[in-house]
């Protein structure tokens, strides 16, 4: 069933009736779980809360209809003390509204806390096949937008379904009690108020969404529009983007005109109703009175009652909105919770020590789950630990994916790679990729200082370790260049690393992590001669003594290979030396001529 269908009944009918929702559901209780005692407290509170607002018309009647005709003595001080009484009622009540507005909110809070944990954590968990057809927006509002939503339902819900309800019987349990008639009279009006408020709501609602919708397309193309302001200022395109971005700003201000004039029209309507309810009350209250069918006290009560039972019909009506946003944001955050990773440990993954490096393909295919086509066909190598082995190969001809297949980023389709002898897929992952360095064309850097983001790759290294890491990698000098060295902040304003300098840090990372086996992905394409030189020295200093692939178009960053290997669509067409190859007179040969290798 549609979340956010039309009616609420049918959409409350499908939940109960629904088996999956009723997991869901289910699921969604065990949230509250370890907060059973706030809970309970809560709808204490919630409870006393309505409850005093229906005593206190009861004390009213009592003076007016009793304690008035006692004579002047005794009624003051009965007064005094009723006075008194509802002095007491009404802290209480102000402690339970303050009860129910903080530690009804803290609990929301915790709630959201540990959704909150669980579905980030779950993100970590998570491979790059999901993460390759995901957008990161989309990620983050399940994370912000969705779980506001949730929360609020179910904080407020279940509090707002017990003030509500207490206070519309009891009012109307009470008022029976005291006059049958005059209850028909205050509540006929009560069944076109419902439709009314439904109506609105669902509509007022409706355009506070599209709002919301308008605001987020501005947001994207404000965003879209400062990313790009450069290409703008080169195509002198201002204009067009001033007329473009004048049209999501009208949508957005149509849009709020829209919901402000449901906004009006749903609040004017329900004081008009209530206002209009009391007059019926007083009329036949006063018909009433005057045929000697009824007396004043009676219409006093009743008056007090009038906004004891109409305010929670709002609440209520705002009740089924909140439901169906709360439970649509719970059902996409289910459906995101409950992604199984497709590459994690097995059950008996082993831990993997002292790791050689010797890596063999068997007869390895791999195609991409989202096409059939075949990136890799029955590829056969065998890389013993501690050699240098460069992919070169057309653009598309799968290398990235080749080399991605060691760490497991994705899992082969066919065949089996190995470890030292050990499939990788009964290794455990973590380890796997402890033993694994990779840099690739793109760095990228985390918010923090350069110590912190060298320091990723071995988390507990101390500051030596990564100042020698540094030095390593080329990167010192230019470090100690800026005026706070290791602790400058990379996202600060004037802090500008060039692509060398990016990836000369990354190097760092991973001589740090000090990994016996490496992958570079076009690690230089990216860099002009002179930073390549500086990178490439640390790369092969980095290198030495570890299994290193290499994937590269330069002449430079291969010619040293131990093995070149060329890989086209029918696999490893050609395998050998630079001058075996050149002499060979084949694909190699004609890649360097094209001069793509040079
Ligand atoms: P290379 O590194 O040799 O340029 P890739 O390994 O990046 O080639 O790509 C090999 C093929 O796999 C290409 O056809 C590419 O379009 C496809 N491909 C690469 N990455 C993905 C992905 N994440 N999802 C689906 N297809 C992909
Ligand atoms: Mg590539």
């Amino acid at each position: 069933a549609k979340a956010d269908c039309e009616c609420p009944l049918y959409f409350i009918s499908n939940i109960i009736r629904g088996k999956y929702m009723r997991k869901n559901l289910k699921k969604l209780f065990s949230y509250y779980k370890p907060y059973m005692g706030i809970f309970v407290a809560d709808m204490f509170f919630a409870f006393g809360a309505a409850a005093v607002s229906l005593v206190i018309p009861l004390v009213v009647r009592y003076i007016t209809s009793e304690v008035v005709y006692w004579g002047s003595s005794q009624a003051l001080h009965t007064i005094v003390q009723l006075g008194v009484f509802m002095l007491v009622l009404i802290a209480a009540q102000c402690y339970c509204n303050y009860f129910i507005s903080n530690y009804g909110h803290v609990m929301g809070a915790r709630i959201e806390y540990d959704m909150r944990a669980e579905i980030f954590s779950h993100y970590q968990k998570l491979s790059f096949r999901f993460y390759d057809d995901q957008k990161v927006g989309q990620l983050m509002s399940r994370i912000t937008s969705d779980l506001f939503d949730i929360t609020e339902l179910l904080h407020h819900g279940p509090e707002n379904i017990v003030i509500s309800l207490i206070r519309i019987i009891g009012a109307f349990v009470i008022m029976i009690n005291i006059s049958p008639r005059l209850t028909l009279a205050a509540f006929a009006l009560v069944p076109f108020m419902l439709v009314y408020a439904y109506v609105f709501n669902k509509k007022m609602k409706r355009a506070f969404r599209m709002n919301r919708v308008k605001i987020a397309d501005i947001n994207s193309q404000i965003e879209d529009n400062l990313s790009g302001i450069r290409v703008v200022k080169s195509f002198a395109n201002e204009e067009i983007e001033n007329e473009k971005f004048k049209k999501g700003n009208d949508g957005f201000l149509d849009a709020k005109k829209n919901s402000y004039r449901y906004m009006g029209g749903y609040n004017a309507g329900l004081t008009a109703f209530t206002t209009a309810i009391t007059v019926v009350v007083m009329l036949s209250g006063g018909v009433m009175i005057a045929r000697g069918k009824g007396n004043i006290t009676d219409l006093i009560t009743f008056l007090l009652y009038i906004n004891v039972f109409t305010e929670p019909i709002k609440t209520l009506i705002d009740f089924t909105e909140q439901f169906q946003n709360g439970y649509s944001g719970f059902e996409r955050f289910m459906e995101m919770i409950s992604v199984i990773p497709d590459i994690k440990d097995a059950p008996d993954a082993q831990p993997m020590q002292e790791v050689k490096g010797n890596i063999s393909f068997e007869n390895v295919s791999f195609h991409y789950a989202d096409s059939d086509q075949m990136v890799l066909n029955h590829v056969n190598l065998d890389v013993p630990a501690g050699e240098y082995v460069a992919l070169v190969g057309s653009s598309g001809a799968g290398k990235t994916t080749l080399c991605s297949l060691i760490p497991r980023f994705y899992d082969v389709t066919g065949g089996t790679i190995r470890v030292d002898g050990q499939d990788i897929r009964n290794i455990k992952l973590s380890d796997l990729r402890n033993h694994i360095g990779i840099v690739q064309q793109d760095v990228y850097l985390f918010a923090g200082t350069i110590l912190e983001n060298i320091r990723y790759g071995k988390p507990d290294a101390s500051r030596e370790e990564v100042i020698r890491a540094a030095k390593e990698a080329n990167a010192h000098e230019f470090i100690m260049n800026f005026p706070d060295g290791y602790d400058t902040d990379i996202g600060q304003r004037g802090v500008k690393l060039s692509g060398g300098q990016k990836q000369r840090l990354s190097i760092a990372r991973v001589f740090l992590k000090n990994p016996p086996i490496l992958i570079f992905d076009e690690a230089t394409s990216a860099l002009d001669n002179e930073s390549e030189k500086v990178v490439q020295e640390s790369l092969e200093i980095l290198a030495k003594g570890r299994t290193t692939f290499v994937i590269a178009h330069r002449l430079s960053t291969i010619r040293n290979a131990q093995r070149i290997l060329v890989l086209t669509e029918n696999g490893i067409e050609e395998s050998g030396t630079h001058a075996e190859l050149l002499a060979k007179g084949g694909i190699y040969q004609k890649l360097c001529e094209m001069s793509n290798l040079s």
